[in-house]
């Protein structure tokens, strides 16, 4: 992809660039569908993978009909797609977080690592208001969380965006890692209690793809 698609004149990510992205996670959804079923299975019930994987699959139908025109029309389709598609605690908790994010880019056109920064931040409250989950729940919130104080310090300290993304992509990764000795406390994992110890958190291996995906834009 050159660099025209995916950056705006301020350097910013422009809705093409963003719709990119998330092309790119659909794809990373469907290489990953089996494993993401596989971790579900271990501490859930092994519906991960091909819940969000049905969930992409409909996003990307509603991409190939027509592209959205900015930003926050893109994140909001997603969501809403994801809501009403995907089922478990997964499909709102994630469909959140694209709705969130699409209403914090309300009126901007090219993405700034700070609207980024922001836009996540806001994601990440919508999914903690609605799953009340915390640091050290073992779950989506464990790899999110910590992308989300990287990019923002990233910003602070006027990082170039790759430069970032990269850094965003090493904190998911940690992230999801730092999920395996974690014992649930919120959504089915929790039901195994110490047993759930030991493997590690579908949703936040999920966010270390989306984050992947990010991380692929400023590679390319
Ligand atoms: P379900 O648990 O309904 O089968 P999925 O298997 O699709 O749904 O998704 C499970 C993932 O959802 C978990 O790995 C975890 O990351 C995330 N999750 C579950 N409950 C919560 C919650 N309350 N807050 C944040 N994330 C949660
Ligand atoms: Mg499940």
């Amino acid at each position: 992809m050159s660099e025209a698609t995916t950056s705006g004149g301020a350097g910013g990510i422009t809705t093409a660039g963003l719709e990119q992205w998330i092309r790119s996670f659909a794809r990373l959804i469907a290489e990953n569908k089996d494993y993401l079923t596989e971790l579900d299975s271990a501490i859930g019930d092994g519906d991960h993978g091909a819940n969000m994987d049905r969930g992409m699959h409909a996003v990307l139908a509603k991409l190939d009909q027509n592209s959205p025109a900015s930003p926050s029309a893109l994140f909001k389709s997603v969501g809403m797609t994801l809501v009403s598609t995907v089922g478990g605690a997964s499909g709102p908790l994630f469909g959140t977080l694209f709705l969130r994010v699409g209403t914090s880019l309300a009126d901007t056109e090219d993405v700034s690592l700070l609207d980024l920064a922001k836009a996540l931040r806001a994601g990440l409250e919508g999914i903690v208001a609605r799953g009340k989950a915390q640091a050290g729940d073992k779950t989506m919130f464990d790899a999110l969380s910590p992308v989300v104080e990287v990019l923002e310090a990233a910003a602070a300290e006027d990082a170039e965006l790759a430069t970032a993304l990269g850094r965003a992509l090493a904190a998911a990764e940690a992230g999801r890692d730092a999920t395996s000795p974690m014992v649930a406390r919120k959504g089915r994992a929790s039901y195994l209690g110490e047993r759930s110890a030991g493997h590690l958190d579908p949703g936040a291996t999920t966010v270390a793809l989306l984050v992947n995906a990010a991380a692929g834009l400023g590679r390319s």
